[in-house]
C-alpha cells in the first residue's frame, strides 16, 4: 500500500527518533568517531551514496537537517535535496554551480528581483552574460539561445506579475540544446508542481514562505536531478551556506501541514479572487480562478492546485487614492515575504517594475500583490470592499 503524501508529510521522519513523535533538535559542529578508520569509513559511505546521511562534520548538517532533506526529496521526487538558510541562497547555489567565464544565461524577465541582481549585474563579474527573456512569448526565449547559453532560469508563476510559462517546451528545447534548467518554484512548491521530475535539472523553493508557514523562520532548498549533482555537491561544498538544526526543525514542523494549509490558501484566494474580478476599478486579476481567466490553460496544465499568492491590476488616475486604498486594508499586514498563515498587501511601484523589458504598465495602471490568508475569507472579502471605496 502506498500512501498519498498528505499521510506521508505527518508520518514521516520517524527513523530519527527514539520515542518522541518529531525529531529532536541535534546541533553539532564536530561528529565524534569511535576511531580514524570510523572516519574513513564513514567518509567512503557517503561518497558511495552521496544521498545518506553519514557526515562527517557539521557543515553537512545533523540528523535534523537529514530529516527535512528526506522529506523534500520524497516530496520532490528528486536525486538530491540541498538545505540553505535561505531561499535566496539556494537561488545563488542553483546559479553558481553550472556558470563559467564566457557562458550566457537565459533568465525569464519577471524574475524575482534580488535573481535578476545577481544574474544582471553581479554575474558580470565573471563575465557571464545574463539575457531576459519574455515569459509569455516562448518564440523570444528561443531567439535568444546560443551556443553559449549555459542555463535557463525559469521562475514560474512570474513575481508580481505571475506569467505562467509553457515549461515542458522550455525543458525541450533545453534538453535539444544541452542547456541546463533551473525553476523557482516557491508559488506552488513541489505540493502542486514536481519541476524534477517534469525535467528540469534544478528546483529551488523558498522554505520562509510556505514550507515554514508561520513567518518565523527562514530557508531554502534547492532539489537536483542527477545530471548536475557533481557540480551543485562541489558548489555547495565551498559556498559554505548551511541551514542550522533550530531552523530547520521549525521547517519541520511547518511543513506537516504545508497541504492543509495550501488547500485553505487557495479555496480562499480562489474567493477573493472571484470577488475582484467583478470590481468596475479591478481591470486584471493575475490568479487562474476560472476556465478563460489569464494564464489559466498554462497552469492547468502544469499544476494539481494554485496557493494564496495573486496580483490585480487597477485603473485609476489618482496614484494616491490608490495607494489609500492598501494602506485602508484592517486584515492585511504590510510588508516583504508571504507564505505564512496571515493576509499581506503590496503596492508593486512603476520604479521597480519599470526594470524589466516586457512588463508595460501605463501611468494609470496599478499593480497590486496580495497573499491571502487563512482568516475567513468572508471577513477577506469584507475587508477589501471596504478599502475599494477609495479608490476614485
Ligand atoms: C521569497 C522568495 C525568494 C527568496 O527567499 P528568501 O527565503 O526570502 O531568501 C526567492 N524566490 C521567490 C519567488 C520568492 O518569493
Amino acid at each position: 500500500m502506498t500512501n498519498s503524501i498528505k499521510t506521508y508529510l505527518k508520518h514521516t521522519a520517524k527513523d530519527f527518533h527514539n520515542q518522541s513523535v518529531n525529531p529532536p533538535v541535534v546541533r553539532a559542529s564536530t561528529i565524534i568517531f569511535k576511531s580514524l578508520q570510523d572516519i574513513k569509513r564513514t567518509q567512503n559511505k557517503y561518497l558511495k551514496n552521496p544521498v545518506s546521511g553519514n557526515f562527517d562534520y557539521g557543515r553537512q548538517g545533523t540528523s535534523t537537517t537529514y530529516a527535512l532533506q528526506q522529506i523534500l526529496r520524497k516530496l520532490e521526487e528528486c536525486y538530491k535535496v540541498y538545505l540553505t538558510p535561505t531561499g535566496f541562497g539556494a537561488v545563488f547555489l542553483s546559479v553558481m554551480s553550472v556558470i563559467e567565464p564566457e557562458d550566457e544565461i537565459l533568465v525569464t524577465d519577471s524574475v524575482y528581483s534580488p535573481t535578476r541582481l545577481l544574474t544582471e549585474t553581479y554575474l558580470k563579474k565573471f563575465n557571464v552574460k545574463a539575457l531576459f527573456y519574455n515569459p509569455s512569448d516562448f518564440n523570444d526565449l528561443k531567439s535568444k539561445i546560443t551556443k553559449k547559453t549555459k542555463l535557463i532560469f525559469v521562475e514560474n508563476p512570474g513575481s508580481n506579475t505571475f506569467e505562467f510559462q509553457d515549461l515542458s517546451k522550455i525543458i525541450k528545447i533545453a534538453k535539444k540544446n544541452k542547456i541546463f534548467t533551473a525553476i523557482d518554484n516557491t508559488w506552488g512548491t513541489p505540493y502542486l508542481l514536481k519541476p524534477i521530475k517534469l525535467g528540469f535539472d534544478m528546483s529551488i523553493v523558498s522554505a520562509t514562505k510556505y514550507y515554514s508557514g508561520h513567518s518565523d523562520v527562514m530557508g531554502g532548498s534547492l532539489a537536483i536531478s542527477k545530471r548536475v549533482f557533481k557540480l551543485v555537491e562541489t558548489t555547495n561544498k565551498i559556498s559554505g551556506l548551511r541551514l542550522g538544526p533550530d531552523d530547520a526543525y521549525l521547517i519541520l514542523r511547518g511543513i506537516r501541514t504545508l497541504d492543509v494549509r495550501l488547500d485553505k490558501h487557495q479555496e480562499n484566494a480562489l474567493k477573493v479572487a472571484n470577488y475582484l474580478s467583478k470590481q468596475k476599478k479591478v481591470i486584471k486579476v493575475f490568479y487562474p480562478y476560472k476556465k478563460g481567466s489569464i494564464n489559466f490553460k498554462l497552469w492547468k496544465k502544469y499544476y494539481s492546485g494554485a496557493s494564496g499568492l495573486l496580483g490585480f491590476k487597477i485603473r485609476s488616475k489618482n496614484k494616491n487614492s490608490v495607494l489609500k486604498f492598501v494602506n485602508s486594508l484592517k486584515l492585511f499586514g504590510y510588508g516583504f515575504s508571504w507564505g505564512g498563515f496571515e493576509s499581506l498587501a503590496l503596492y508593486q511601484s512603476h520604479e521597480a517594475l519599470g526594470k524589466r523589458q516586457f512588463t508595460h504598465l501605463n501611468k494609470d495602471e496599478h499593480v497590486i500583490r496580495m497573499h491571502i490568508g487563512l482568516e475567513d475569507p468572508n471577513d477577506i472579502i469584507s475587508d477589501i470592499k471596504q478599502a475599494l471605496k477609495f479608490i476614485k
